[in-house]
């Protein structure tokens, strides 16, 4: 069974490999220091901890460091005063939606509130470090991680394709990317509260009615600290797509004032 799993996820990263052999440079200069953060409940964040690295990598001049994916191992780094030292943005891959630990979560926020390194959040970072503390998950209610997300999510809609619809196609992340494209699979997260710190960018539309489209795009000005996030992600395939790794990359690049 192990080696069947190994074998497959092995498989999984050459595919990604493959595929981004040939993605457009999005930035050459001096190496940006990448700190990618992952681990958590509920998706395959074994795989994800190598797929994200590879398509930030493929796409220029990235140094990327790893935290994760084992998450209690993670969290103990992640409580270090200098955990963040010497990175020019961190990369939030994570699920922990009911952590109520505010110390490690100061720990954590501090490097973007007070020390303004830009991050990039992807799909259930969007969840996490919020749902347990206040009275209200869908509301901001002064949670140092939703003030660096600039968004709230309580939940999300059935699994399924979801059709990513630009609403500031003029955005410098959005001018690269597609007029519309939807991705192979997905869960779309509902976007309760956009701060007014936050803009969104593009809307996710899982063709259900009830739900509604939902900002899967945005950025967030987080006191001095520059933000994208995007609620896109879960599965391996949707992360493969050409797409997804020009989107996070324009992002990444925008919040580090790179992006041309
Ligand atoms: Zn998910």
């Amino acid at each position: 069974m192990t080696i069947v799993k190994c074998a497959m996820a092995a498989m999984v990263v050459g595919a990604v490999l493959n595929t981004d052999a040939e993605a457009e440079k999005l930035y050459r200069g001096a190496p940006i220091k990448v700190l990618h953060v992952t681990g958590g409940c509920c998706h395959d964040y074994a795989a994800q901890s190598d797929l994200i690295p590879a398509l930030i990598k493929a796409r220029g001049d990235f140094k990327v460091d790893v935290i994760g994916p084992d998450w209690k191992a993670a969290k103990v780094k992640l409580a270090k005063a200098d955990w963040a030292a010497g990175y020019d943005v961190i990369v939030y891959n994570i699920c922990d939606a009911h952590n109520t630990d505010t110390t490690l979560i100061h720990n954590i926020t501090k490097v973007h509130i007070e020390d303004a390194t830009p991050a990039v959040m992807i799909h259930c970072a969007l969840h996490s470090f919020h749902w347990n503390l206040g009275s209200d998950k869908k509301k901001y209610e002064g949670e140092e991680w939703v003030k660096v997300l600039g968004i709230t999510s309580a939940n999300h809609g059935p699994k399924a394709a979801i059709t990513v619809k630009p609403v500031l196609k003029e955005h410098p992340i959005m001018k690269g990317l597609p007029a519309t494209w939807t991705t192979p699979g997905g869960e779309l997260y509902n976007s309760h509260e956009v701060l007014p710190t936050a803009t969104p960018l593009a809307m996710g539309d899982n063709g259900n009615a009830k739900q509604g489209p939902q900002v899967c795009i945005w950025v967030n000005q987080c006191e001095q600290a520059r933000v994208f996030g995007t609620s896109l992600g879960h599965h391996n395939t949707t992360m493969q797509e050409p797409v997804y790794g020009d989107m996070l990359v324009r992002g990444l690049l925008w919040a580090c004032e790179k992006l041309k």
